[in-house]
């Protein structure tokens, strides 16, 4: 639907949303916090210092109202909550861009490359999950024992989601969208950095017909995240982003009541591209999955394998792709853009650093970019061009660490099981993919990686009708598809004596 139709949106970016959501309502914090401040990141520019921060008895407050309406969300029938998951979805469609333009506001990721998808990935999610209410069945047993035995999926109570930064709709729906789809009340927490798109959604929450405490907002930093994830009363968290964070969400899950937790974690994604690949093929794959949204995505392709017998053809065309794309570098509200800035200044100076040290340290050639963008009307702004080492030391900080930029590092290899053994040897296993025309060796290849996602001539994509994570230290468990409803729900077993009478 376009952007015109239906009401318009309650916010916009002279008019933005500076209010937590709670029970139905845009309110105050109670906790007097010193708001946070957020900057655009095209030209550091201050955007507010006025976004809620929320505290303890904010949390305390969406805690109760979430318990108040749990019971009567949870027996709403599979129709209902199918309905207002639907109509939640389609306000997102029609107000895409204005959402988008929100996001964009403190993200700076252009429409053209990454703002259209994140909207419609959350909107999608909602569909899809709205299609399970009536579907997520249990199970029944061979009742030959004299038991008729049964499992209902039941939902756990009041849930909550800490999503990051870089995908600040996306990573919303994916966590709520089955939360809510399975009966469970939800509380996000969005990213300091990224709050406005999040805290729109509290009108649309409202217009859907989400009963008020089912569906909340709590904008703030980590310390609103700890709050949760610590809550005695919150029976699960699910959380998105660095390993660091994670590893404290698991701890303050298990020492205060157990919480169940699923984590979505960082990558540092391989690609291997071998010789009898379509060659344009894999080009084009390797650079949209390291300069979408400025390298800054969790799956992205940033370690390429190439064999020996294409490696100088391959870097070739693929030096010049990243080259074509530094030169699309720019503003990200100009609708030709596709390569904006890095979120803020912390993270520019967080890739900024591998970049320094990956050449000053000679951890590998420097192919293309290397350096602040500073074309045309950028100069203030956080834009870093796309970067490519080659022959780079396994064990350079670069080689191993994930950047989070459009930095991606290009080295060569001649036997499978070679390629098969460095693609494995982190400690990430978020995702990976393989480019060749042989069918067998694709295979043999994805079920060697240790990852959680494969591509075959592909990489760095989600579909949100199947599972999505990753393994080792990218995480534990899984959003998409089926598993993400069981990560919301328990089952629960009932047998029934078949000999009673
Ligand atoms: P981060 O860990 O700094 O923050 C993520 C969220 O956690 C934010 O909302 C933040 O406020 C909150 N938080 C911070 N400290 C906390 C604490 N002590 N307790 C509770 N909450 C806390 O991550 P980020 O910088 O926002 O995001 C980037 C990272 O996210 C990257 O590593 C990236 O790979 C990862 N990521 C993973 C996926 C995935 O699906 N696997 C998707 C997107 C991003």
């Amino acid at each position: 639907m376009a952007e015109s139709e239906g009401s318009p949106l309650a916010f916009s970016t002279s008019n933005l949303p500076l209010k937590l959501y709670i029970n139905g309502q845009y309110v105050d914090s109670k906790d007097g916090k010193t708001p946070l401040a957020v900057y655009n990141p095209k030209d550091g520019t201050l955007v507010s210092d006025q976004v809620p921060l929320a505290g303890e008895k904010d949390v305390e407050a969406a805690v109760t109202a979430a318990e108040a309406a749990f019971p009567a969300w949870k027996k709403t029938t599979a129709n209902q909550r199918r309905d207002i998951l639907l109509k939640l979805a389609s306000l997102i469609e029609q107000h895409n861009k204005e959402l988008a333009r929100l996001a964009r506001l403190t993200l700076g990721a252009p429409w053209a490359s990454f703002g259209a998808f994140e909207g419609v990935v959350c909107s999608e999610t909602f569909k899809y999950n709205a299609g399970w209410t009536d579907k997520f069945a249990g199970e029944s047993f061979p009742q030959e024992n004299g038991y008729l035995q049964i499992t209902r999926n039941e939902p756990l109570g009041v849930t909550c989601g800490i999503v990051p930064w870089n995908g600040p709709l996306a990573g919303i729906a994916l966590k709520a969208a089955p939360a809510l789809a399975t009966g469970n009340c939800f509380i996000l927490k969005p990213s300091e950095k990224t709050p406005f798109a999040p805290l729109a959604l509290g009108a649309l929450i409202e217009e859907a017909g989400f009963p008020p405490g089912v569906f909340q907002i709590l904008s703030g930093d980590g310390s609103t995240g700890a709050l949760l994830a610590s809550h005695m009363r919150i029976r699960k968290v699910s959380f998105t982003g660095s390993i660091a964070t994670g590893r404290k969400i698991q701890e303050m899950a298990a020492k205060s009541n157990l919480k169940r937790v699923t984590l979505e974690l960082g990558g540092k994604s391989p690609a291997v591209v071998f010789d009898d690949c379509n060659l344009d093929n894999a080009v084009t794959w390797c650079v949209n999955a390291i300069t979408a949204n400025s390298g800054q995505v969790c799956y992205a392709a940033s370690r390429i394998y190439v064999q020996k017998g294409i490696f100088d053809k391959f870097a070739a065309k693929y030096a010049e792709a990243m080259q074509a794309r530094a030169n699309a570098v720019g503003d990200p509200d100009e609708p030709s853009t596709l390569l904006g800035p890095v979120v803020d200044k912390a993270q520019f100076e967080r890739v900024c650093g591998f970049i320094e040290r990956g050449i000053d340290g000679q951890q590998g050639k420097l192919l293309v970019g290397g350096k602040r963008v500073t074309t045309g009307n950028t100069g203030s702004g956080y834009f870093i061009e796309p970067t490519v080492f080659q022959d780079v030391d396994p064990n350079a900080e670069i080689y191993q660490n994930e950047i989070f930029g459009p930095v991606s590092i290009l080295n060569s290899f001649t036997l499978e099981e070679e390629v098969v053994q460095k693609a494995n040897a982190t400690e990430y296993g978020l995702m990976a993919g393989v480019f060749t025309q042989d069918v067998n060796k694709a295979l043999r290849v994805a079920s060697e990686f240790d990852s959680g996602m494969v591509g075959v001539n592909c990489i760095s994509l989600v579909h949100v009708n199947t599972p999505f994570g990753g393994s080792k230290a990218s995480g534990v468990g899984r959003e998409c598809g089926r598993a993400a409803l069981q990560a919301f729900t328990e089952p629960k077993t009932i047998m029934i004596n078949m000999q009673y009478t």
